[in-house]
């Protein structure tokens, strides 16, 4: 594939900046680059658990510095998509500060009486009187909407069942599919592209995972960057029916792509 002239970044968080709260090596270079270099760039994560501002005040403690304005999250992305949507609308969220500091800053009402919306996200505690409300109030004409389709999420104890599994019971509960916003769908690009006034021509985006990072980026039309630091190996790549515009070892590889 020919190289393009890349003039704007997105890249993924965990398994290519970070692992377990570790800066993985020449993450932070490669940040404090795009910042010296002035290129637009935006970090991408399907967790729709933190606001910007708490991701970057972790980021900044593995030693990355991000700017919150350079953050953009699953929960970003679907306030963001229902806005447009459907402004100043409302909505039964299930989620934390993350999703609904993002609903309340794009217009929308938090309500339990008829929202235009049921919004599911990440929690570390779903509580089944919160799915419960959530499947009633879409059995009686809410719109289903949720974060991110991650069916697990790590810790250190192991697997947590994450947004995409509680999805399932709600939709076994209600026949009802939710819409997904975060990645794979390519909106959560399309979104952060707008974001940093981006064109899918001359943007890149960086990733550890082929079946979303990089089958989204394809979809999204941009140059794609896979990572082999996070969750894909070498030999897995050849597995799937589409591949990445390029395979470096790390992030580390990219600096001098800046
Ligand atoms: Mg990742």
């Amino acid at each position: 594939m020919t190289d393009r002239q890349i003039e704007c970044w997105l890249t993924d968080m965990d398994g290519v900046l970070v692992h377990e709260g570790q800066a993985i090596p020449g993450a932070s270079e490669f940040i404090a680059t795009l910042r010296d270099a002035g290129r637009p760039f935006l970090v991408l994560t399907n967790n729709s658990i933190f606001t910007a501002r708490d991701l970057a005040a972790r980021l900044s403690r593995s030693g990355i510095e991000v700017p919150e304005e350079a953050i953009w999250t699953s929960a970003l992305a679907t306030a963001t998509f229902l806005a447009d949507q459907v402004p100043n609308g409302s909505a039964y969220a299930i989620g934390e500060a993350g999703l609904t500091t993002a609903l309340h800053a794009a217009g929308y009402t938090l309500t339990e009486t008829d929202p235009d919306y049921v919004v599911l996200g990440e929690t570390r505690t779903y509580s089944f009187e919160a799915i419960t409300k959530a499947i009633r109030l879409i059995k009686g004409g809410a719109r289903f909407i949720a974060t991110n389709p991650d069916t697990t999420g790590p810790s250190t104890e192991g697997p947590l069942p994450a947004t995409g599994a509680v999805a399932a019971m709600i939709t076994a509960a209600t026949g009802r599919s939710p819409y997904y916003v975060g990645k794979p769908n390519p909106m959560m690009f399309r979104s952060a592209l707008n974001r940093i006034d981006a064109h899918s021509e001359t943007t890149a985006m960086i990733g550890d995972r082929m079946d979303t990072d990089v089958v989204a980026g394809i979809e999204a039309g941009l140059e794609t960057f896979l990572v082999l630091t996070g969750s894909t190996a070498p030999e897995e790549v050849d597995h799937h029916p589409f591949r990445p515009s390029h395979v470096v070892d790390s992030i580390a590889d990219l600096i001098p792509r800046v």
